[in-house]
């Protein structure tokens, strides 16, 4: 039980998410709120931030969990959170090496939604990107020769200082950005402005990009576009990156390279063998047989080498496509079927009921309802969901 739920809450995710779920829904909302793309609450990404800062680190976690958002700020843990934009940038890859990041333009980051198909298979997407070129009429300076000058405003500095009084003797000096050149230091002479940028220097362009999703990609793989972002004169252009972000599918589950997926099977199948055919996502059918003799149990899992996902840069090389049976039950059976199967089957194991033991009836069992022993504990619902049991037990494995 975790103490309070608030960091979760913010990025949308439950208390006992995996570090992949806690990074996917950090990946989105940083993307969503960042400050290029949101302005109007700066607020929520720096919310974003250190909820994932403390949430992605297994030691913070575990100290947000015991002690709430108190035990992070103050206790012992001497925690200090990072600037919001430097754990986006480590994220995304977007610092850039130290000694460059000055001289060249920020990256942007886009998302780019893909089905599990797309990475499978490999596959080309055009995405329309909006970015600043430098205006080729007037090189980038703004205007004619001769057009930009000083701003005479704050003289250059881009900042205006106002002096307040507050009453005799006492000033106030507050700074602002300069309201004449908006901070950039320089004005633009109104007669020789570029009338094609306006004097803003850029212009905003659209382009298409082409994006190649290599087989065997992953969710939150990034592709970059080097020297594809922003234009700004006198500066490295800068980059465009796309994060792929890999959609939910209704079959497969991808863990790593392998596939997983669920299949449900009638107890006469269970029992008897069978032969079921699979489509893969390249559209081949796959053939898979029980064969008679041979009894699949509820929640056994098999799989098949080779059919899983492709290896990314060595696509001929796949991992398993495993597969999770459930069987299923008929809920009630005839009685007189009762008999013919019971003849059937292996001999029940002879128990002794002494003459003193007591007679119950089984009733549905409702994880909701208390029990009054007060034994909670051992009524607890099993939290572990997925594929596997908690051992990730009966993996074997048919070689095809
Ligand atoms: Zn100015
Ligand atoms: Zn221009």
């Amino acid at each position: 039980m975790v103490k309070e739920t608030g960091y979760y809450d913010i990025l949308g995710v439950k208390p006992n998410s995996t570090p992949e779920e806690i990074k996917k829904a950090y990946r989105k909302l940083a993307l969503k709120f960042h400050p290029d793309k949101n302005p109007d609450d700066p607020e929520k990404f720096k919310l974003i931030s250190h909820a994932y800062e403390t949430l992605s680190d297994p030691k913070k976690r575990e100290i947000y969990d015991k002690g709430g958002e108190e035990a992070i700020k103050g206790g012992g843990s001497n925690t200090e959170f990072h600037n919001p934009f430097d754990i986006f940038n480590m994220f995304f890859g977007t610092g850039g090496s130290r000694k460059q990041s000055s001289r060249k333009v920020k990256s942007v980051v886009h998302q780019l939604s893909v089905s599990l198909e797309d990475l499978y298979n490999g596959t080309t997407r055009k995405l329309a990107v909006k970015k600043n070129v430098i205006c080729s009429k007037c090189d980038g300076k703004g205007g004619k020769q001769g057009a930009v000058e000083k701003c005479t405003t704050c003289k250059g500095t881009g900042v205006q200082v106002h002096i307040r009084r507050l009453g005799p003797g006492m000033v106030q000096q507050m700074q602002a950005v300069c309201s004449d050149c908006r901070g950039e230091g320089e004005r633009i002479d109104p007669k020789l402005r570029c009338k094609t940028c306006e004097g803003k220097k850029v212009l905003q362009e659209r382009k298409i990009l082409e994006v190649h999703i290599d087989k065997g990609m992953k969710d939150g793989e990034n592709i970059k576009f080097h020297g594809e972002g922003d234009q700004e004169p006198g500066l490295e252009p800068g980059d465009i990156v796309i994060v792929l972000d890999e959609k939910r599918h209704d079959i497969y589950t991808r863990k790593g390279i392998d596939l997983l997926m669920n299949m449900e099977i009638p107890l006469v199948e269970a029992l008897c063998g069978f032969r079921k055919t699979i489509k893969t996502m390249d559209n081949r059918t796959l053939v898979i047989t029980a064969h008679p003799g041979e009894v699949i149990k509820d929640n056994e899992i098999k799989c098949i080498m080779n059919e899983g996902m492709p290896t990314h840069r060595n696509p001929f090389e796949k991992g398993r496509l495993i597969i999770h049976f459930q069987v299923k039950f008929p809920e009630t059976l005839a009685l007189d079927k009762v008999k013919a199967i019971e003849k059937l089957l292996p001999a029940r194991p002879e128990g002794m009921i002494p003459d003193d033991a007591e007679e119950h009836d089984l009733v549905e069992y409702d994880p909701s309802e208390r029990n009054h022993r007060g034994h909670q504990d051992a009524y607890m619902e099993d939290d572990d969901e997925g594929h596997f049991g908690p051992h990730g037990q009966r993996v074997q494995c048919a070689n095809q």
